[in-house]
């Protein structure tokens, strides 16, 4: 039977322990948690209340940098997550970058300098649809690089986010979990739909056709790089109702976190007449 969690401690049931076993094949991506699509978007609507007002004062106080990474197989539902988790955000203070196959001037650089030239200022929030964990995925399955090297890389890219996070960036990190079912229906819907067509991409079945090679590698990734300083989010994402619930209500309690303040007046203000 699935478990049963309330909102307010789905980060505390999604988020992966540091050091603790990730078992991909036995996680449940339609899974929702004792939640129903009724009451979840009632709570929605309280959530991107409350997600509007946290990111004002975030960008009104311009103290605390907070990245949000998002990885997950392709149609996993990176973008529809980005869409509804933005609307809640002024743009003014919100920046999305996703990462594609890396350009001849990125490959002539290591692989954290195209990622690191995107993390966000202070009072900004900075969405990675896709990000320095392809370096450690696509890399790894399809060996662009010697194991040697992408191996190294975990360690590195645990050192990378703590100089992060000492320096005060908030990291919070979502792998979008659906299961293999699902993406084939996710595949066939956006070549029968014409709405859908741009998104499909020829190469996107030979990439299906490694879905073992990706779990690996996901699985390897999360139990690897989930830290207290920057953990991983498992999310079940067969429903994108459920998907968007868990990660709003993620990042409203990681923002509440940081309890972001308005600055105070001018000193004098309160004498100020405008005429
Ligand atoms: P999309 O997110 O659908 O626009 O696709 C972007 C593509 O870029 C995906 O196929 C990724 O696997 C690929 N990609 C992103 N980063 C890298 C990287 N570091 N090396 C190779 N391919 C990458
Ligand atoms: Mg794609």
């Amino acid at each position: 039977m699935s478990r049963s969690v309330p909102t307010d401690k789905l980060g505390d049931a999604l988020r992966i322990k540091p050091g603790s076993k990730v078992q991909l094949d036995r996680f449940d991506a339609g899974q929702t948690l004792g939640h129903d699509k009724t009451s979840a978007q009632k709570v929605e609507g309280e959530l991107e209340a409350s997600l509007t007002s946290l990111q004002e004062r975030l960008w009104a106080e311009a103290k605390h940098p907070v990245l949000i990474v998002l990885q997950g197989i392709d149609a996993a539902g990176k973008d529809g997550t980005i869409r509804k988790v933005l609307d809640a955000f002024n743009p003014m203070g919100c920046d999305v970058t996703s990462f594609k196959v890396p350009t001849p001037l990125e490959l002539s650089h290591d692989y954290l300098w195209r990622v690191h030239s995107h993390v966000p200022a202070k009072g900004s929030i900075a969405i990675f649809n896709r990000s320095h964990y392809e370096d450690v995925l696509v890399v790894r399955v399809h060996g662009f690089v010697p194991e040697a090297t992408w191996r190294k890389r975990y360690d590195q890219i645990n050192d990378w986010e703590r100089t992060l996070t000492e320096e005060g960036t908030t990291i919070v990190k979502f792998f979008l979990y659906i299961d293999k079912d699902e993406q084939k229906r996710r595949l066939q819907d956006r070549i029968d739909d014409p709405t859908k067509n741009w998104k499909f991409k020829s190469g996107d079945l030979p990439e299906r056709a490694l879905w073992d090679e990706y779990i690996a590698a996901f699985q390897e990734c999360l139990e690897r790089t989930s830290t207290d300083a920057a953990p991983w989010y498992l999310i079940p994402a067969n429903r994108n109702w459920f998907r968007n619930l868990a990660v709003s209500r993620i990042v409203e309690e990681t923002l509440d976190r940081l309890d972001p303040q308005y600055p105070p007046p001018e000193p004098g203000i309160d004498k100020v007449v405008v005429d």
